[in-house]
């Protein structure tokens, strides 16, 4: 029997797992594709957060200024690239500014290190291809960016390297409860006894949370699409740009990446398809019209791929990380 049987080798599953290496203990992941970070993990901003965005008061609000915190040793100890290039949220209206300024009270409140309001030329120097409507801007200099790829698969092979087992093409298909644990069964037809459970498996945690648990939980994936810039693009911006959030999130982002290319997008649409990673032709329009709010001059004849990923999205939109029952661990609704 193991004592804790993961589910999911997705950023949370591969962080829980090497976190749990640093105890004695019996630890395996089931990941039902064929190797880690093949879910949402693979296809984000890659933006470390600086915190001022999640709703105070909310464990992702805490998480997210901790997390931030954590993300420089983290990164040395695993030996990936994380740069601390700082963020703007950028104001393109004087009507705005209630809006900016509620997002920085609420940055404030949840304790984002430095954070301020820039704006003239000390903005424009910060930042010269900033579009000419911009007003001001929230400036984050604890906000960073990584590589998601490179974070996941670290993470995993810490974890491995430390005795986590890792076992792949092990789709969970049903749990059923022990005397003092849990069995889960995969679709292959091998099970695996586990003391606890922990169901990490990204858009489809509600499957498996309803699996063992009630009440039921339900996690609508939130589409987001993106287009990559070449190279020669990539120091249009040297900070993270995004617009203000609207009801679907952080809104529109222009970011470098670790790797030195430029990154715009996501958009923000609830669909049902789990599956759903195509990139839209109305997606891609919606991209290349609001990226032009924030930032002026992108080169666009210069996008080399695009992309799609879901967010897991939980209706009340905090996290959930908590023992649902006896032994069996969420940790969903990890939309950012
Ligand atoms: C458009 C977009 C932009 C984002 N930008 C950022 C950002 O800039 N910064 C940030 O911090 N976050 C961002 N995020 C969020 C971030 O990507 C997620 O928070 C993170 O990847 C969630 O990781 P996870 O491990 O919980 O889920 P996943 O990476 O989806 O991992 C879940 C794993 O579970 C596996 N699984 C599912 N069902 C089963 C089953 N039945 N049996 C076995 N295995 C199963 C899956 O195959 C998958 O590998 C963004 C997300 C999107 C979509």
């Amino acid at each position: 029997m193991y004592d804790v049987v993961i589910i999911g080798a997705g950023v949370s599953g591969c962080a829980i797992a090497r976190e749990l290496a640093k105890y004695r203990g019996r630890i395996c992941v089931l990941e039902r594709s064929e190797d880690v970070c093949t879910g949402t993990s693979k296809a984000n901003s890659g933006i470390i957060h600086a915190g001022h965005d999640a709703r105070h008061g909310t464990m992702k609000a805490r998480l997210n200024v901790r997390g931030n915190a954590m993300m420089g040793e983290t990164a040395k100890e695993l030996d990936i690239p994380f740069i601390r290039n700082g963020s703007l949220v950028v104001c393109t209206d004087e009507q705005q500014m209630p809006e900016l300024k509620r997002l920085y009270e609420n940055g404030i409140a949840n304790g984002v290190p430095g954070l301020r309001i820039v704006s003239g030329s000390e903005l424009r120097q910060m930042e010269p291809h900033l579009s000419d409507t911009v007003v001001a801007a929230i400036y984050a200099p604890t906000g960073g960016i990584i590589c998601p790829f490179e974070l996941n698969i670290a993470l995993a092979e810490n974890a491995c390297m430390n005795g986590v087992e890792f076992l792949f093409h092990a789709k969970v298909d049903r749990i059923r409860r022990l005397p003092g644990g849990y069995e889960v069964h995969t679709e292959s037809g091998q099970s695996y006894e586990g003391r606890t459970v922990v169901n990490a498996a990204g858009v489809y945690a509600d499957q498996i949370h309803n699996l063992a648990c009630s009440p039921p939980m339900e996690i609508v994936p939130r589409k987001g699409e993106y287009m990559l810039l070449d190279k020669a693009a990539g120091s249009h911006v040297s900070r993270t740009i995004f617009t203000l959030p609207g009801p679907y999130g952080k809104g529109v982002l222009v970011t470098p990446t670790v790797h030195g290319n430029l990154l715009v997008g996501p958009t923000a649409l609830d669909i049902q398809d789990k599956e759903g990673i195509q990139t839209t032709r109305e997606g891609l329009k919606k991209i290349k019209e609001q990226c032009g709010r924030a930032v002026k001059d992108i080169p666009m004849n210069q996008v080399i791929t695009s992309f799609a990923g879901l967010r897991a999205h939980e209706k009340d939109g905090d996290f959930i990380i908590r023992e649902a029952q006896d032994g069996f661990y969420d940790c969903a609704g990890i939309a950012s």
